[in-house]
């Protein structure tokens, strides 16, 4: 019995919360808190659509979920390392009102981001700035539009109060759309556990959730390790694409259904610097941009340890299992960014001197400190021998490209814009003085992030002035 079907006010909310059937040690009951004044400041109209959620009363549905509660809304436990460190947490500041299935039969939960103190918040207020829920609903959107598995933003409410952060500050709240909300460090709670049951229906729960193809597999457990590992794999690799640092890639940040989860303090590469960290509080870079897959494997590494006794009773096989796994997506991964940089400098077909070629580029890219995104579309465009630092460089390249095959089938993936953070402060700031014509435009203008028709104000590198070095969790 795995659903719990809800009426949801007679609206094509069609809720199904299955996730209720896992052990209680698994969720709380929660519902958001009363607000002043809820408005509906900014809803997806095209998510909305995919979701069949239209409807002439969506805002008046949105705000009633909120004001009303929903009879089966809860907080989802967890536990999770941040930054290494074990600590045991869960949603603070969330609420998840219900899984919706849309009219293709696919499942989403929908979560109130900033909804309100619950059993987990600690010391927290539960809520979240506008500012913040904007950052996130812009930023995830655009990872949407550039081709990156991602949670999704369906709506941003501003619920009317001011709330303390190291100024009062308007507060807000995020619709925001997953796969499922489950991560690394859902399991990582699950062991802890003294039933020895919980992890099983934990995974026995996932894999029908997310992988029900290989639910009558013998080594269902291990297959399924295999293919979140393959998805996060995928995920870094575009990670790196489009020059993408996630911030706090913490164990409860890294979500089981391999989208990109919880947009704190990440940003977007200007200059190239592989080093490169922007949390403030990731003193040491531990997840710094090209630290990032080895995290990735770190986490899952931390993922299996939570269900070794599962994949095998005899421990030192187990682990070898797993270790087999991930030591060939750790190849894998250098492959899949093998080809997605060959990509980006528009070469096909295998040749020797290929990874030297990408590398040479990095490393002039560095020193030079060149835009990691404007240097690609510039390679292109054939229209970066302006620098006579690189003429060497072009000179190679032109050789390497008459090794291309068909040359219409070099397929580049460069983006002309990324949601840069410079821009995306001004925009944010006009907000808070109450100014969202810029807002709109920038949302609108990411929606199509391959064109080469945008603005030059949006693809700019940013001046030293203008610069952004570090961002907080400024949540
Ligand atoms: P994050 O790294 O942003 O995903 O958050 C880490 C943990 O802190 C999660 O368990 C959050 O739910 C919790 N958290 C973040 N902000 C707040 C807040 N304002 N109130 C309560 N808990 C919070
Ligand atoms: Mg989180």
């Amino acid at each position: 019995n795995i659903n719990i079907k809800i009426n949801f006010m007679q609206t094509n909310w069609n809720f199904e919360n299955s996730y209720l059937t896992l052990p209680n040690i698994f969720y709380s009951k929660t519902r958001a808190e009363k607000f002043p004044s809820l408005k509906v400041l900014l809803k997806n109209k095209n998510l909305i659509d995919n979701l069949d959620l239209k409807n002439d009363d969506f805002d008046k549905i949105v705000l009633e979920s909120i004001n009303n509660g929903e009879i089966n809304s809860f907080s989802q436990a967890y536990a999770g390392h941040q930054f290494g460190h074990f600590t045991i947490l869960g949603d603070g500041r969330a609420t998840l009102l219900g899984e919706h299935i849309n009219n293709n039969n696919e499942r989403f939960d929908i979560q109130l981001k900033g909804s309100g103190k619950t059993p987990y918040s600690r010391n927290g207020d539960g809520k979240g700035t506008l500012k913040s829920m904007l950052r996130e609903y812009i930023v995830s959107e655009a990872m949407h539009n550039l081709d990156i598995k991602t949670t999704r933003s369906l709506a941003i409410l501003n619920t009317g109060e001011k709330i303390q952060r190291e100024t009062y500050e308007e507060g807000g709240i995020l619709v925001r759309v997953a796969k499922s909300h489950i991560r690394v460090g859902t399991f990582q709670l699950a062991s802890l556990s003294k039933k020895k049951n919980d992890i099983e229906e934990l995974l026995e729960y996932t894999i029908k959730r997310l992988h029900p193809e290989i639910l009558n597999e013998a080594d269902k457990y291990l297959k399924f390790f295999e293919k979140i590992t393959e998805d996060q794999i995928n995920l870094i690799v575009n990670w790196q694409r489009v020059g993408f640092i996630h911030g706090v890639m913490n164990t409860d940040n890294m979500s089981i259904s391999g989208e990109t989860i919880d947009y704190g303090p990440c940003a977007f590469l200007d200059e190239y610097n592989p080093n490169k960290v922007f949390s403030s509080i990731d003193k040491n870079g531990r997840y710094a941009f090209n630290n990032q897959p080895k995290i990735a494997l770190w986490n899952l590494a931390r993922l299996a340890e939570t269900f070794l006794h599962l994949i095998d009773v005899n421990e030192e096989l187990a682990i070898k299992k797993i270790e087999n796994i991930l030591m060939r997506y750790e190849v894998k991964y250098h492959d899949l960014w093998l080809e997605m940089m060959k990509n980006k400098i528009g070469i096909n077909q295998d040749h020797a001197k290929d990874k030297d070629l990408i590398k040479e580029l990095l490393d002039l890219m560095q020193v030079f400190k060149l835009d990691y995104t404007n240097t690609f579309i510039e390679i292109e465009n054939d229209n970066f021998k302006k620098f006579d630092f690189m003429h060497e460089w072009i000179a190679k390249l032109n050789l390497r490209k008459q090794l291309n095959k068909n040359d219409k089938e070099v397929k580049f993936s460069n983006p002309q814009i990324i949601p840069r953070k410079h821009i995306l402060e001004n925009v944010l700031n006009e907000c808070k003085n109450g100014n969202y014509k810029n807002l709109s435009r920038f949302i609108s203008i990411l929606k199509n992030p391959y064109s080469s028709d945008i603005p030059e104000e949006f693809i700019k590198e940013p001046t030293n002035e203008e610069k952004v070095y570090e961002t907080f969790c400024g949540t």
